[in-house]
Protein backbone atom coordinates (compact mmCIF):
# COMPACT_ATOMS: atom_id res chain seq x y z
CA UNK A 1 0.00 0.00 0.00
CA UNK A 2 3.10 2.54 0.83
CA UNK A 3 4.76 1.49 -2.21
CA UNK A 4 1.63 1.66 -3.99
CA UNK A 5 0.95 5.71 -2.76
CA UNK A 6 4.82 6.64 -3.41
CA UNK A 7 4.05 5.12 -6.72
CA UNK A 8 0.94 7.37 -7.56
CA UNK A 9 2.96 10.54 -5.82
CA UNK A 10 6.05 10.15 -8.06
CA UNK A 11 4.83 8.31 -11.34
CA UNK A 12 6.75 10.14 -14.32
CA UNK A 13 9.89 10.76 -12.31
CA UNK A 14 12.78 8.60 -13.41
CA UNK A 15 14.19 7.90 -9.96
CA UNK A 16 10.91 6.06 -8.63
CA UNK A 17 11.11 3.64 -11.55
CA UNK A 18 15.00 3.07 -10.92
CA UNK A 19 14.25 2.31 -7.20
CA UNK A 20 10.88 0.02 -8.07
CA UNK A 21 12.83 -1.98 -10.08
CA UNK A 22 15.96 -2.47 -8.11
CA UNK A 23 13.18 -3.71 -5.19
CA UNK A 24 12.19 -6.25 -7.29
CA UNK A 25 15.49 -7.98 -7.74
CA UNK A 26 15.81 -10.80 -5.19
CA UNK A 27 18.46 -11.09 -2.60
CA UNK A 28 20.95 -13.81 -1.11
CA UNK A 29 22.93 -13.03 1.95
CA UNK A 30 26.15 -14.02 2.61
CA UNK A 31 27.64 -15.81 4.92
CA UNK A 32 29.15 -12.23 7.02
CA UNK A 33 25.49 -11.34 7.05
CA UNK A 34 25.84 -8.94 4.05
CA UNK A 35 22.51 -8.73 1.97
CA UNK A 36 23.74 -8.75 -1.93
CA UNK A 37 21.13 -8.72 -5.23
CA UNK A 38 21.04 -12.10 -6.81
CA UNK A 39 21.73 -10.91 -10.48
CA UNK A 40 24.29 -8.09 -11.47
CA UNK A 41 26.04 -7.29 -14.64
CA UNK A 42 29.46 -8.02 -15.77
CA UNK A 43 31.56 -6.23 -17.80
CA UNK A 44 34.48 -8.23 -18.63
CA UNK A 45 35.74 -7.74 -22.64
CA UNK A 46 34.32 -4.10 -22.51
CA UNK A 47 36.22 -1.40 -23.44
CA UNK A 48 36.34 1.69 -20.60
CA UNK A 49 33.07 3.35 -23.31
CA UNK A 50 30.70 0.09 -23.54
CA UNK A 51 31.32 -0.60 -19.59
CA UNK A 52 30.59 3.50 -18.82
CA UNK A 53 27.28 2.94 -21.22
CA UNK A 54 26.29 -0.35 -19.97
CA UNK A 55 26.42 -0.07 -16.45
CA UNK A 56 24.72 3.45 -16.83
CA UNK A 57 21.90 1.42 -18.53
CA UNK A 58 21.68 -1.39 -16.65
CA UNK A 59 21.41 1.05 -13.34
CA UNK A 60 18.87 2.45 -15.32
CA UNK A 61 16.88 -0.97 -15.40
CA UNK A 62 17.53 -1.64 -11.61
CA UNK A 63 20.99 -2.96 -11.51
CA UNK A 64 23.15 -2.76 -8.48
CA UNK A 65 25.78 -5.02 -8.66
CA UNK A 66 28.15 -4.84 -10.77
CA UNK A 67 31.05 -7.29 -11.41
CA UNK A 68 34.58 -6.14 -12.93
CA UNK A 69 38.24 -6.39 -12.52
CA UNK A 70 41.42 -5.28 -12.95
CA UNK A 71 41.59 -7.52 -15.50
CA UNK A 72 39.10 -5.84 -17.70
CA UNK A 73 40.91 -2.16 -17.62
CA UNK A 74 37.36 -0.60 -16.92
CA UNK A 75 36.98 -0.34 -13.29
CA UNK A 76 37.54 3.15 -13.29
CA UNK A 77 34.51 3.45 -16.02
CA UNK A 78 32.65 1.07 -14.38
CA UNK A 79 32.47 3.09 -11.05
CA UNK A 80 31.79 6.61 -13.11
CA UNK A 81 28.64 5.15 -14.39
CA UNK A 82 27.76 4.31 -10.86
CA UNK A 83 29.21 7.77 -9.56
CA UNK A 84 27.20 9.85 -12.56
CA UNK A 85 23.81 7.57 -11.45
CA UNK A 86 23.43 10.14 -8.60
CA UNK A 87 22.38 7.05 -6.61
CA UNK A 88 23.55 6.61 -3.17
CA UNK A 89 26.45 4.27 -3.52
CA UNK A 90 25.20 2.36 -0.33
CA UNK A 91 22.58 1.02 -3.08
CA UNK A 92 25.58 -0.64 -4.70
CA UNK A 93 27.43 -3.44 -4.88
CA UNK A 94 30.65 -3.55 -6.72
CA UNK A 95 32.68 -6.32 -7.42
CA UNK A 96 36.38 -6.72 -8.19
CA UNK A 97 39.52 -9.01 -9.01
CA UNK A 98 42.76 -9.14 -7.84
CA UNK A 99 44.37 -10.40 -11.34
CA UNK A 100 46.92 -13.31 -10.39
CA UNK A 101 50.23 -12.30 -11.07
CA UNK A 102 51.34 -10.50 -8.04
CA UNK A 103 53.83 -12.16 -5.84
CA UNK A 104 55.15 -9.81 -2.94
CA UNK A 105 53.23 -7.88 0.01
CA UNK A 106 54.51 -4.54 -1.45
CA UNK A 107 52.98 -5.57 -5.23
CA UNK A 108 49.51 -7.24 -3.85
CA UNK A 109 49.10 -3.64 -2.13
CA UNK A 110 50.09 -1.70 -5.01
CA UNK A 111 47.11 -3.57 -7.31
CA UNK A 112 44.62 -3.52 -4.65
CA UNK A 113 45.58 0.79 -4.10
CA UNK A 114 45.44 0.58 -7.24
CA UNK A 115 41.61 -0.55 -7.95
CA UNK A 116 40.65 0.97 -5.18
CA UNK A 117 41.88 4.41 -6.70
CA UNK A 118 39.76 3.33 -9.61
CA UNK A 119 36.38 2.62 -7.81
CA UNK A 120 35.98 5.63 -5.50
CA UNK A 121 38.31 4.63 -2.72
CA UNK A 122 35.56 1.67 -1.67
CA UNK A 123 35.18 -2.45 -2.73
CA UNK A 124 32.34 -4.11 -1.55
CA UNK A 125 33.73 -8.07 -2.90
CA UNK A 126 37.28 -8.30 -4.09
CA UNK A 127 37.89 -11.76 -5.47
CA UNK A 128 41.28 -13.72 -6.65
CA UNK A 129 40.68 -13.98 -10.36
CA UNK A 130 42.22 -17.28 -10.20
CA UNK A 131 44.30 -19.71 -8.25
CA UNK A 132 48.18 -18.79 -8.21
CA UNK A 133 51.44 -19.86 -6.38
CA UNK A 134 51.07 -16.45 -4.37
CA UNK A 135 47.09 -16.65 -3.48
CA UNK A 136 47.76 -17.32 0.46
CA UNK A 137 50.05 -13.96 0.86
CA UNK A 138 46.97 -12.71 -1.62
CA UNK A 139 44.28 -13.57 1.11
CA UNK A 140 46.26 -12.67 3.67
CA UNK A 141 47.23 -8.66 2.27
CA UNK A 142 43.16 -8.82 1.53
CA UNK A 143 42.09 -9.75 4.63
CA UNK A 144 43.83 -7.08 6.32
CA UNK A 145 42.32 -4.08 3.88
CA UNK A 146 38.81 -6.01 5.08
CA UNK A 147 39.98 -5.31 9.05
CA UNK A 148 40.99 -1.66 7.72
CA UNK A 149 37.47 -1.56 6.31
CA UNK A 150 38.31 -0.11 2.33
CA UNK A 151 37.32 -3.58 1.10
CA UNK A 152 33.96 -4.76 2.72
CA UNK A 153 33.99 -8.20 1.63
CA UNK A 154 36.34 -10.98 -0.38
CA UNK A 155 35.89 -14.02 -1.87
CA UNK A 156 37.23 -16.15 -4.86
CA UNK A 157 36.89 -17.33 -8.06
CA UNK A 158 37.46 -20.05 -10.10
CA UNK A 159 38.60 -22.26 -7.08
CA UNK A 160 37.79 -25.81 -6.89
CA UNK A 161 39.11 -28.69 -4.80
CA UNK A 162 42.40 -28.20 -2.87
CA UNK A 163 42.77 -24.79 -4.33
CA UNK A 164 39.30 -24.43 -2.20
CA UNK A 165 40.24 -26.17 1.05
CA UNK A 166 43.84 -24.59 0.81
CA UNK A 167 42.78 -20.80 1.45
CA UNK A 168 40.04 -22.21 3.61
CA UNK A 169 42.61 -23.82 5.94
CA UNK A 170 44.80 -20.13 6.11
CA UNK A 171 41.71 -17.74 6.02
CA UNK A 172 41.08 -15.94 9.29
CA UNK A 173 38.32 -14.08 7.13
CA UNK A 174 36.54 -16.92 5.22
CA UNK A 175 35.74 -16.44 1.51
CA UNK A 176 32.01 -15.32 0.96
CA UNK A 177 31.68 -16.02 -2.89
CA UNK A 178 33.33 -17.97 -5.38
CA UNK A 179 32.74 -17.26 -8.97
CA UNK A 180 33.19 -19.87 -11.51
CA UNK A 181 31.68 -20.98 -14.92
CA UNK A 182 28.16 -22.03 -14.60
CA UNK A 183 25.40 -22.47 -17.06
CA UNK A 184 23.38 -25.24 -18.39
CA UNK A 185 25.91 -26.86 -19.95
CA UNK A 186 28.41 -27.15 -17.04
CA UNK A 187 26.16 -26.44 -14.01
CA UNK A 188 28.62 -27.34 -11.55
CA UNK A 189 26.41 -29.25 -9.42
CA UNK A 190 29.60 -30.90 -7.33
CA UNK A 191 31.12 -27.49 -6.71
CA UNK A 192 28.28 -25.89 -6.18
CA UNK A 193 27.31 -28.40 -3.00
CA UNK A 194 31.73 -28.45 -1.88
CA UNK A 195 30.78 -24.32 -1.32
CA UNK A 196 27.62 -24.91 -0.14
CA UNK A 197 28.99 -27.11 2.76
CA UNK A 198 31.54 -24.18 3.72
CA UNK A 199 29.22 -21.32 3.95
CA UNK A 200 30.42 -19.51 0.61
CA UNK A 201 27.81 -18.30 -1.96
CA UNK A 202 28.33 -19.41 -6.00
CA UNK A 203 28.07 -16.74 -8.50
CA UNK A 204 27.97 -17.64 -11.73
CA UNK A 205 30.21 -15.81 -14.42
CA UNK A 206 29.56 -16.22 -18.17
CA UNK A 207 25.80 -17.55 -17.36
CA UNK A 208 24.24 -17.55 -21.09
CA UNK A 209 27.84 -19.14 -22.06
CA UNK A 210 29.94 -15.63 -22.88
CA UNK A 211 27.73 -15.76 -26.80
CA UNK A 212 29.83 -19.00 -27.42
CA UNK A 213 28.11 -21.48 -26.76
CA UNK A 214 24.56 -22.52 -28.24
CA UNK A 215 22.49 -22.34 -25.18
CA UNK A 216 20.41 -19.16 -26.07
CA UNK A 217 19.23 -21.36 -29.35
CA UNK A 218 19.11 -24.72 -27.60
CA UNK A 219 15.70 -26.65 -28.47
CA UNK A 220 14.95 -27.06 -24.55
CA UNK A 221 15.53 -24.11 -23.25
CA UNK A 222 13.19 -22.38 -26.58
CA UNK A 223 10.14 -24.77 -26.07
CA UNK A 224 10.43 -23.78 -22.31
CA UNK A 225 11.00 -20.11 -23.06
CA UNK A 226 7.93 -20.32 -25.10
CA UNK A 227 5.62 -22.01 -22.28
CA UNK A 228 6.44 -18.72 -19.75
CA UNK A 229 6.39 -16.08 -23.11
CA UNK A 230 9.83 -15.20 -22.04
CA UNK A 231 13.13 -15.60 -24.00
CA UNK A 232 16.05 -18.38 -23.54
CA UNK A 233 18.00 -15.48 -22.00
CA UNK A 234 15.26 -15.24 -19.25
CA UNK A 235 14.90 -19.06 -18.63
CA UNK A 236 18.70 -19.89 -17.93
CA UNK A 237 19.11 -16.71 -15.62
CA UNK A 238 15.81 -17.44 -13.95
CA UNK A 239 17.32 -21.50 -13.39
CA UNK A 240 20.08 -19.13 -11.83
CA UNK A 241 17.94 -17.42 -9.54
CA UNK A 242 16.24 -20.87 -8.40
CA UNK A 243 19.37 -22.72 -8.11
CA UNK A 244 20.43 -20.13 -5.69
CA UNK A 245 23.48 -18.74 -7.03
CA UNK A 246 23.85 -15.23 -8.10
CA UNK A 247 24.57 -14.34 -11.49
CA UNK A 248 25.92 -11.39 -13.56
CA UNK A 249 24.91 -11.48 -17.49
CA UNK A 250 27.02 -9.10 -19.99
CA UNK A 251 25.54 -6.56 -22.59
CA UNK A 252 26.22 -3.91 -24.47
CA UNK A 253 22.68 -3.27 -25.67
CA UNK A 254 19.97 -2.02 -23.50
CA UNK A 255 16.79 -4.07 -24.57
CA UNK A 256 19.08 -6.94 -23.64
CA UNK A 257 19.76 -5.56 -20.10
CA UNK A 258 16.39 -4.77 -19.65
CA UNK A 259 15.29 -8.15 -20.46
CA UNK A 260 17.57 -9.93 -18.15
CA UNK A 261 16.61 -8.60 -15.22
CA UNK A 262 13.04 -8.93 -16.14
CA UNK A 263 12.87 -12.74 -14.22
CA UNK A 264 11.39 -11.77 -10.82
CA UNK A 265 7.71 -12.23 -11.92
CA UNK A 266 7.75 -16.38 -12.91
CA UNK A 267 9.05 -18.92 -11.49
CA UNK A 268 10.24 -22.58 -13.35
CA UNK A 269 8.20 -26.02 -12.27
CA UNK A 270 10.29 -28.42 -10.74
CA UNK A 271 9.58 -30.50 -14.10
CA UNK A 272 11.37 -27.70 -16.10
CA UNK A 273 14.19 -27.13 -14.17
CA UNK A 274 15.16 -30.79 -14.45
CA UNK A 275 15.00 -30.56 -17.92
CA UNK A 276 17.37 -27.73 -17.68
CA UNK A 277 19.46 -29.47 -15.39
CA UNK A 278 19.56 -32.40 -18.34
CA UNK A 279 21.14 -30.78 -20.68
CA UNK A 280 24.18 -30.69 -18.42
CA UNK A 281 25.49 -34.04 -20.64
CA UNK A 282 26.06 -31.70 -23.69
CA UNK A 283 28.91 -30.69 -21.04
CA UNK A 284 29.75 -27.19 -22.93
CA UNK A 285 32.16 -24.84 -21.46
CA UNK A 286 32.72 -21.10 -22.44
CA UNK A 287 35.71 -20.76 -21.75
CA UNK A 288 39.84 -22.75 -21.96
P1 LIG B 1 27.56 -13.99 -20.70
O1 LIG B 1 27.38 -15.42 -20.45
O2 LIG B 1 26.92 -12.99 -19.81
O3 LIG B 1 27.13 -13.73 -22.22
C1 LIG B 1 27.34 -12.50 -22.82
C2 LIG B 1 26.86 -12.63 -24.27
O4 LIG B 1 25.46 -12.86 -24.30
C3 LIG B 1 27.12 -11.36 -25.05
O5 LIG B 1 27.48 -11.73 -26.37
C4 LIG B 1 25.77 -10.65 -25.02
O6 LIG B 1 25.59 -9.82 -26.13
C5 LIG B 1 24.81 -11.83 -25.04
N1 LIG B 1 23.54 -11.53 -24.38
C6 LIG B 1 23.35 -10.98 -23.15
N2 LIG B 1 22.04 -10.89 -22.87
C7 LIG B 1 21.38 -11.38 -23.95
C8 LIG B 1 20.01 -11.57 -24.24
N3 LIG B 1 19.04 -11.22 -23.41
N4 LIG B 1 19.67 -12.12 -25.45
C9 LIG B 1 20.64 -12.51 -26.33
N5 LIG B 1 21.96 -12.36 -26.10
C10 LIG B 1 22.32 -11.81 -24.91
O7 LIG B 1 29.14 -13.73 -20.83
P2 LIG B 1 30.35 -13.27 -19.95
O8 LIG B 1 30.57 -11.83 -20.13
O9 LIG B 1 31.43 -14.20 -20.26
O10 LIG B 1 29.93 -13.54 -18.42
C11 LIG B 1 29.30 -12.56 -17.62
C12 LIG B 1 30.28 -11.89 -16.67
O11 LIG B 1 30.93 -12.85 -15.84
C13 LIG B 1 31.47 -11.19 -17.36
O12 LIG B 1 31.11 -10.02 -18.02
C14 LIG B 1 32.40 -11.03 -16.19
O13 LIG B 1 32.01 -9.94 -15.38
C15 LIG B 1 32.22 -12.35 -15.48
N6 LIG B 1 33.26 -13.35 -15.87
C16 LIG B 1 34.14 -13.76 -14.91
C17 LIG B 1 35.12 -14.70 -15.22
C18 LIG B 1 36.07 -15.14 -14.15
O14 LIG B 1 37.06 -15.81 -14.47
N7 LIG B 1 35.81 -14.80 -12.89
C19 LIG B 1 35.22 -15.23 -16.52
C20 LIG B 1 34.30 -14.81 -17.47
C21 LIG B 1 33.32 -13.88 -17.14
Amino acid sequence: MKKLLFTTLLAGFMTMDLSLAADQVATVKLENGMSVPQLGCGVWELSEAEAYDSVSMAIKHGYRLIDTAQYYKNEKATYNAVRDSGIDRDEFFITTKLWPRYATEQDIRMAIDTSLENLGGRIDLMLIHWPYSHDELAWKVMEDYVKKGSIRAIGLSNYTGEKLSHILKIATIKPVVNQIELHPYNPRTNDIKENLDNGITVEAWSPLGAGRLHLLVDETIIEIAKKYHKSAAQIILRWDIQKGVITIPRSTKENHLKENIDIFDFSLSKEDMEKIDALAEVKGRALW
